[in-house]
């Protein structure tokens, strides 16, 4: 039996992707909402490709908003969008 691997909808394609591709925001217990690098944080998760194009559309549809019914902090955009550059080799 292969192992089963999670999968997680991206809220900018909305497709079906690996967990551990996408970037995990997380909302905590207390309502703060960060970035997940290590997808241990305890909270709501919500999650988005590493593509700039997923990112623009999550941001246009305010799809992390909604998911958490709480405004994203602009540290947490800038961090988003920090860490998207980093993966994307040739912009
Ligand atoms: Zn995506």
């Amino acid at each position: 039996m292969p192992k089963k691997i999670p999968m997680r909808q991206c809220v900018g394609c909305r497709e079906m992707k690996e967990k551990k591709l996408l970037i995990r925001v997380v909302k905590s217990p207390e309502g703060q909402v960060s970035l997940d690098f290590k997808g241990k944080l305890p909270g709501r998760g919500a999650y988005v490709c590493p593509s700039p194009e997923c990112l623009k559309r999550a941001r246009k549809s305010r799809a992390l908003e909604r998911a958490f019914s709480a405004q994203l902090p602009p540290e947490v955009w800038e961090g988003l969008e920090e860490q998207i550059k980093e993966v994307e080799p040739h912009g």
